[in-house]
């Protein structure tokens, strides 16, 4: 068994109504996807929980256009890094826009 095994199900996320949106059948809320998707974009998320921002989103029409939009950000972040063209600064604004984005797609 792989640890994440375990852990998924110290979660309680394991099980049915998977396809129901809400926060009471184990599944993560919009606003706690929200939140560990940043987590997880800026690199401080473990991997059960990314899993856990992934489900949500497979379900949440709402949060899967963010989702996309932060993953392409988060590619085209990468890219320039790799290529050594990144600076901190630049990170620190696409954070920044990520985060107005995400503030802006609320309510
Ligand atoms: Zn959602």
């Amino acid at each position: 068994m792989k640890p994440f095994d375990s852990l998924r199900k110290l979660f309680g996320a394991i099980g049915g109504g998977e396809n129901r949106h809400g926060a009471d059948n184990g599944m993560i809320s919009c606003d706690e996807a929200k939140t560990r998707l940043f987590e997880f974009l800026d690199g401080e998320l473990p991997e059960i929980s990314h899993a856990e921002v992934e489900r949500h989103v497979e379900v949440c029409k709402a949060c899967y256009p963010r989702f996309q939009f932060e993953r392409h950000f988060l590619d085209a972040l990468q890219a320039a890094e790799e290529r050594g063209t990144a600076s901190p600064e630049l990170r620190d604004r696409i954070l920044k826009v990520l985060a107005e984005e995400g503030a802006n797609g609320s309510s």
